[in-house]
């Protein structure tokens, strides 16, 4: 399960990335209680994250690469918070 503890201003890492892009296009949020991030099920936000990667992808990785890390990330996060239920 992803948890994002912190946010910096710069990401590091392409899956710090792939996290960060739908967490402010809106796709996806965090738990206020526990962290753990949450899909909104909003699917505009998430067209938004996908042309994100798309025109701006993580400095180092082609566009496709940038698409990918932000599947994998959308596509391990659950709808709910395992700890709210
Ligand atoms: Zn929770």
């Amino acid at each position: 399960m992803l948890m994002l503890r912190e946010r910096r201003p710069a990401y590091r890492t392409i899956k710090g990335w792939a996290i960060g892009i739908p967490l402010e296009a809106g796709a996806i949020k965090e738990c206020p209680e526990h962290g753990y991030l949450q899909c909104r099920g909003d699917p505009d936000a998430r067209l938004q994250a996908y042309e994100t990667a798309c025109e701006a992808p993580f400095p180092g990785a082609t566009a496709r690469e940038a698409v990918a890390a932000l599947h994998d990330v959308l596509s391990s996060i659950g709808d709910t918070c395992p700890d709210c239920r």
